[in-house]
C-alpha cells in the first residue's frame, strides 16, 4: 500500500524547525522533537480597536494555540532537540508555569527525564496540571521565580542536567520564528509590535527575528518593539531588580529578568520602549479582548493590550499604522481568573422553556 497523500505532502505543517531550519542552529543530524508547534493564527481585531478608540490596524499573534497553549513551545522544540543531540538524559527548568508545561511535554516526547522548579502557590492551575500529567518531576519551592532560576543555574553548573530556560540560547533562537511568521503572514513587517515582558527572552527573540528577516531582504523594515511589564514587577522600567515582584499576571511576575541586556538592546535598536501597566488595566484589557473579539488570552498577554489602550490615550501611534501584538498564552490556563473577572454567575432556573425565557427577558 502506498502512503496516503497527506503523509507525503510537503505542505503539511511539521513545526518550526522543519519550516525554518535554515535560520536555526540545527543540522541534518539534529533529532527533531516537535509537536507541530507554530503556524499560529494572526487574527485581525477591528472591534477591539474600535472599542479603545484606535485609528490603526491591529493583528494578534494567537500563541495560545500552540500545542501546550503558549509561545514557549517554539523555543522548547529546539532546546529539547538540541539536548537530545548532545546526549542529555535530564533536563531542568525554572518556570512561572508555561516553560514547565512545554518542557514537560517535549521531554515526554523525547523520553527525557524532566525536572521543573516552580514558585509554590503562584502557578495557574492549568499550567501545574500540565507539568504533572506530562510526567515531569515537579518541585514547588517556598520562594519566587527568581529563586527557582538561581537553583536551576546551580543545577546546570553540576554538568549533570541540561537547563532549558531562556538562559539556554537555543530557546531564543526557536522563539524568533514567531517574528518570521508575522512577516510571512502580513507580507511585510508591522510598524509596531507589542508584547509582554517578564524574563525578557521573548522580546530579545522577536527583535532577532525581525532583524534577520530584514537583513536577508525578506522584509524592508523592522517594527518598533513595545514591551509591557506589570507595575508590581517592572525591573526594566525602574532600572533595577525588584526583590518581591507582585502581579496577578503570574507569567510576568519576575523581578530580575535573565535577558535584561537583550531587552534593552531590542528597545534601543528598534526605537521602541518598555513601560508598565497596573493589574487593574491588565484585567480591563483581558475582559475587553474576550468580550469584543472572543479571544481568551491569559492575563500576562493582556498587558500589551493595556499598553495599547495607553498608547491611544497618549496618541503615540500614528493614524493608519500596522500594529501587531503577541497573545503569549491561552486564557484557559487560568479559568479561576476568567470566572472572577467575568464577575457573574450562571443563572439557575427550573428546567422549563418559560423559566429560561423569563430569565433572559423574553
Ligand atoms: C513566559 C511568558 C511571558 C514572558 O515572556 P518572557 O520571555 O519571559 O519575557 C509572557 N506571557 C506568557 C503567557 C508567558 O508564558
Amino acid at each position: 500500500m502506498s502512503p496516503s497523500p497527506l503523509l507525503q505532502s510537503a505542505d503539511r505543517w511539521q513545526g518550526v524547525i522543519h519550516r525554518y531550519a535554515k535560520y536555526l542552529p540545527v543540522t541534518d543530524a539534529t533529532p527533531r522533537i516537535s509537536l507541530s508547534e507554530g503556524n499560529t493564527p494572526l487574527v485581525r481585531v477591528d472591534h477591539f480597536v474600535e472599542a479603545i478608540g484606535g485609528k490603526f490596524s491591529l493583528f494578534l499573534k494567537y500563541e495560545g494555540l500552540n500545542p501546550t497553549a503558549s509561545f514557549k513551545d517554539r523555543g522548547m522544540t529546539l532546546a529539547i532537540s538540541k539536548a537530545c543531540e548532545k546526549g542529555a538524559e535530564v533536563v531542568a527548568c525554572a518556570s512561572t508555569g508555561n516553560t514547565s508545561a512545554a518542557a514537560a511535554a517535549y521531554s515526554a516526547r523525547a523520553k527525557l527525564k524532566c525536572v521543573v522548579i516552580l514558585p509554590h502557590g503562584n502557578i495557574a492551575m492549568g499550567k501545574l496540571s500540565q507539568a504533572l500529567i506530562y510526567g515531569a518531576e515537579t518541585i514547588a519551592i517556598r520562594g519566587n521565580f527568581d529563586d527557582a532560576l538561581r537553583i536551576v543555574r546551580e543545577l546546570g553548573g553540576t554538568g549533570r542536567v541540561e537547563v532549558v530556560n531562556s538562559i539556554n540560547p537555543v530557546r531564543i533562537e526557536g522563539q524568533k520564528t514567531a517574528a518570521f511568521e508575522i512577516c510571512d503572514q502580513l507580507g511585510r513587517a508591522p510598524d509596531f509590535h507589542f508584547l509582554p515582558v517578564g524574563n525578557a527572552g521573548n522580546i530579545t527573540a522577536y527583535w532577532r527575528g525581525f532583524q534577520e528577516y530584514a537583513d536577508r531582504g525578506l522584509v524592508e523594515t523592522t517594527p518598533r518593539l513595545m514591551g509591557w511589564q506589570a507595575a508590581g514587577a517592572a525591573p526594566l522600567v525602574e532600572g533595577k531588580p525588584v526583590a518581591q515582584p507582585e502581579t496577578i499576571a503570574t507569567a510576568i511576575r519576575i523581578g530580575n529578568p535573565a535577558s535584561w541586556q537583550g531587552a534593552e538592546t531590542a528597545v534601543r535598536e528598534s526605537q521602541g520602549g518598555i513601560d508598565k501597566v497596573t493589574d487593574e488595566e491588565i484585567l480591563h484589557a483581558y475582559k475587553t479582548i474576550a468580550q469584543t473579539e472572543g479571544i481568551l488570552a491569559e492575563p500576562a498577554s493582556a498587558a500589551p493590550l493595556a499598553g495599547l489602550i495607553r498608547a491611544v490615550h497618549n496618541q503615540s501611534i500614528p493614524e493608519g499604522s500596522l500594529v501587531t501584538a503577541t497573545m503569549t498564552g491561552h486564557g484557559l490556563k487560568d479559568p479561576d481568573r476568567a470566572l472572577k473577572t467575568a464577575g457573574v454567575e450562571p443563572t439557575v432556573v427550573d428546567p422549563s422553556t418559560s423559566a429560561v425565557m423569563k430569565s433572559i427577558g423574553m
